[in-house]
């Protein structure tokens, strides 16, 4: 049999221009190398024992030169040998990590990230040249690796002290609309390891300038002189506050992370922790704002959770992990069981996933249960903001969700002057009443004042207000709540008469069958017709229709663009 060759030049062009969709992830690739180095360096320290290494010792550390134009990223992990460098960086798709994390599957507490062999190229997005300088450890020798991208590689010997990897990166001049000049940047350095690479396990340090008062200037009306100094930074926090045990973690810790994290300005409603072990491994965070966001109701907001693997930020706004009608929610999960594509940009389509996401939304209605039992005005308040969504989420999808979202809704009561839920109503429900009554209207003064639902609050029946035009939609989906079906005041028929009643009202109608016509006449093409109503009360008259559609639901078919 032969050997499929590869073109590798085309191949490595391939990779480097096609693979990523943004180019800052060539850092985020190269720290979570540097913390693979390190994570199987300190393995073997607790696996073999006497290296004389401790956790403490190890760091990843970043240098940015503006004058060099370079980007040094340094690690004091495994390092590489010779034969290492040949292969792992050599050989595209040839994963020295993959095949560590193999050998020591059975073993605990590996975070290993890499597993596809092509990270490492992603630093030719930015770079001209690419220098890594490696010595293994225990090794004698150190190497030198030197690529200018798809021309090819050379190897070296050099000098270098301790064990780990230096790699230097050459970055591209500016052209055109594109900058590369950021990417040695001490501030876009910072942003990229916070978005990325915030919960490496080993500090990320970098050293950065600063600038302070002079000691004993700007005192006694003196000028203020400054002066500048270098500080060592460590930029990642590296436990993350989801992994760190909820009795040291205060409330106002968590609720400072959610303002940091998503950019609002208050503190959250709810913050909601989930993780499990088994099946699908994750640790999810959540949070409900504490107000629905300005574009929360416009087709611009973009649902999602953040999606993190071992630590490592691979997706911004997950929108798989959340249904529509919790799209409020934010937050993140991070999970190792994840199979990521080769860009680890994206999921493949995950099982996984669909498991982490079916146990959020369980964890996410109940929540909202035991906050609508616990704590009332607290759920009053979120239902202000986030309830209409949930109205629009029974709507959807043919009434699919109604069961997960029936007992969330909350409607004006005619005789509770409050929210109430629909379970609230069927508990007060007097004897013999059949329906569920419901009355639509701009607001609850306008529905208070319907002649319909006066006859019905007169004789003690309890009316739903009506007041979103989604409101009756999502009733008519659902069709009938705990078996009761929902009637509308302004239906025909309410089912409070008996059949002597009706008979009564027939003959009624057709004894005045003349007045009624001539109203009708006198009224010409605004009514469909005129008929007798037991109904009303003290209201000489009502407006109706026929048929399913009420005259709310016509407004709003009539409203909508064709
Ligand atoms: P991956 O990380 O998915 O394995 P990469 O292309 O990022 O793929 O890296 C290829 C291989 O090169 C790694 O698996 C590892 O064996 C080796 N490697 C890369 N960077 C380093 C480093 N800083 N120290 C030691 N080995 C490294
Ligand atoms: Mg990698």
């Amino acid at each position: 049999m032969k050997q499929f060759k590869a073109e590798s030049k085309r191949l490595l062009d391939l990779m480097i221009n096609s693979i990523y969709t943004h180019r800052e992830i060539f850092l985020r690739e190269l720290i979570s190398n540097a913390s693979d180095a390190i994570d199987k360096l300190y393995y073997q320290t607790l696996s073999v024992g006497d290296t004389g290494l401790s956790r403490d010792d190890f760091a990843i550390e970043i240098i940015p030169d503006k004058e060099a134009r370079t980007l040094t990223i340094v690690d004091n992990g495994c390092g590489m040998t010779k034969e290492e460098l040949e292969n792992n960086l050599g050989t595209i798709a040839k994963s020295g990590s993959l095949n560590f994390k193999q050998e020591n599957e059975q073993k605990e507490d590996i975070e290993i990230i890499g597993q596809f062999g092509v990270g490492f190229y992603s630093a030719f997005m930015v770079s001209d040249k690419v220098v890594v300088e490696s010595r293994s450890y225990g090794g004698d020798e150190a190497y030198r690796w030197m690529s200018k991208g798809v021309e090819g590689y050379t190897i070296e010997s050099c000098e270098k002290e301790g064990h780990g990897t230096t790699i230097t990166l050459f970055i591209k001049p500016n052209a055109d609309d594109n900058n590369y000049d950021e990417f040695l940047d001490a501030y876009t350095i910072k942003r990229l390891v916070k978005k990325y690479s915030d919960y490496i396990r080993y500090p990320i340090k970098m050293d950065v300038e600063k600038s302070r008062m002079k000691e004993g200037s700007g005192e006694d009306g003196k000028e203020p002189e400054y002066e500048t100094y270098t500080e060592t930074e460590t930029l990642n926090s590296m436990v993350p506050i989801w992994r760190k045990n909820r009795k040291e973690v205060t409330d106002e810790e968590y609720n400072q992370f959610y303002k940091d994290k998503f950019f609002d300005f208050q503190d959250p409603l709810k913050v909601i922790y989930s993780s499990t072990e088994g099946t699908a491994t994750y640790n999810a965070l959540l949070f409900i704002p504490a107000k629905a966001p300005y574009d929360f109701y416009t087709k611009e907001y973009e649902k999602g959770l953040q999606l993190y693997s071992n630590g490592v930020m691979i997706m911004e706004k997950c929108k798989d992990l959340l249904p529509d009608y919790f799209s409020f929610v934010k937050g993140l999960v991070d999970s190792q069981d994840l199979s990521l594509n080769i860009s680890r940009e994206m999921l493949q389509h995950d099982r996984q996933l669909k498991i982490i996401a079916g146990r959020l939304e369980k964890k996410i209605k109940s929540e909202l249960e035991s906050m609508l039992l616990g704590e009332r005005d607290k759920y009053e308040e979120f239902y202000k903001n986030f309830g209409l969504q949930l109205k629009y989420g029974i709507y959807a999808d043919y009434g699919m969700h109604k069961d997960v979202l029936q007992d969330l809704l909350l409607f004006y009561s005619s005789s509770e002057k409050k929210m109430v839920t629909l379970k609230e109503y069927v508990e007060r429900m007097k004897e013999g009443q059949k329906y569920i009554y419901y009355a639509c209207g701009e607001t609850v003064d306008r529905i208070d004042l319907l002649p319909q639902s006066e006859a019905l609050k007169d004789k003690g029946f309890e009316i739903l207000y009506m007041t979103d035009n989604v409101d009756e939609f999502a009733l008519r989906m659902m069709v009938k709540y705990d078996d009761k079906e929902f009637k509308s005041v302004s239906a025909d028929d309410l089912g409070l008469e008996s059949d002597e009643e009706k008979e009564e009202t027939k003959k009624l109608a057709e004894e005045n069958k003349e007045l009624l016509d001539q109203m009708k006449e006198a009224l010409g093409d605004k009514v469909k017709g005129v008929v007798l109503s037991r109904k009303l009360k003290s209201h000489p008259v009502c407006l109706s229709t026929e048929g399913a559609i009420s005259m709310e639901m016509e407004k709003v078919l009539n409203a909508m663009p064709a």
